[in-house]
C-alpha cells in the first residue's frame, strides 16, 4: 500500500469501526500456539501501527486482558458488542503501538505478512512464500524493519519519556 492511503476496518456487527491513517510499520504473521488458540485458526496477521495513526470512527472498543507466553499479558480490545477482536497491545511498546489485526480492514489483502514469525511452531500444512522473510521464533527489528519504519518506532518509543 502507498503512504498515505487510509484503510478503514471494523467488527463483524459494524459497531466498532477505524481506520489507519497510514501504512503500518510492520506486519507480523505468527505461527505460534497462542495465536493458533486465539484465533482458532493456523496463525495471527497483525500490523503494528502507532496507536495515533488508529483513528475510531465508531463505537468503543473494550479491552481485555490475556495472558501471554511472557507472562506479561496483552490488551486485547474487541468489540463490545460482537466481540471480534481488533486490535492488541503488548507490554513491549504498551499503548503507543497498536497490533491491528489484518483480517478486520476491508481491504486485507493490501497488507501481506512482512515476515513470518515463530514458524517451529507452524501448521505443517501451511506453505511459506520463499521470497518473505520466516524465523523459528523472533527477530530484530533493526535488521528487518525497512529505516523508515525504525525512524517511525524511534519517534513514538521517545513520546514515552
Ligand atoms: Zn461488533
Ligand atoms: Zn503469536
Amino acid at each position: 500500500m502507498e503512504d498515505d492511503d487510509v484503510i478503514e476496518g471494523g467488527c463483524t456487527c459494524r459497531e466498532v469501526r477505524f481506520c489507519l491513517l497510514t501504512k503500518p510499520l510492520f506486519v507480523h504473521c505468527c505461527h505460534c500456539r497462542w495465536c493458533q488458540r486465539e484465533t482458532g485458526a493456523s496463525f495471527a496477521l497483525n500490523a503494528m501501527i502507532e496507536a495515533n495513526r488508529v483513528i475510531i470512527l465508531s463505537g468503543n472498543p473494550e479491552v481485555v486482558m490475556t495472558p501471554t507466553l511472557s507472562g506479561r499479558g496483552q490488551k486485547i480490545s474487541r468489540c463490545p458488542t460482537c466481540q471480534v477482536a481488533l486490535w492488541s497491545n503488548y507490554s513491549g511498546a504498551g499503548d503507543l503501538v497498536r497490533f491491528v489485526r489484518v483480517g478486520t480492514l476491508d481491504m486485507p489483502d493490501r497488507l501481506p505478512p512482512d515476515i513470518h514469525i515463530f514458524t517451529e511452531s507452524k501448521q505443517p500444512w501451511v506453505v511459506l512464500p520463499p521470497d518473505v522473510p520466516a524465523v523459528g521464533q523472533y527477530y530484530d527489528p533493526k535488521q528487518m524493519w525497512p529505516p523508515e519504519s525504525l525512524e517511525r518506532y524511534r519517534a513514538i518509543i521517545a513520546q514515552r519519556s
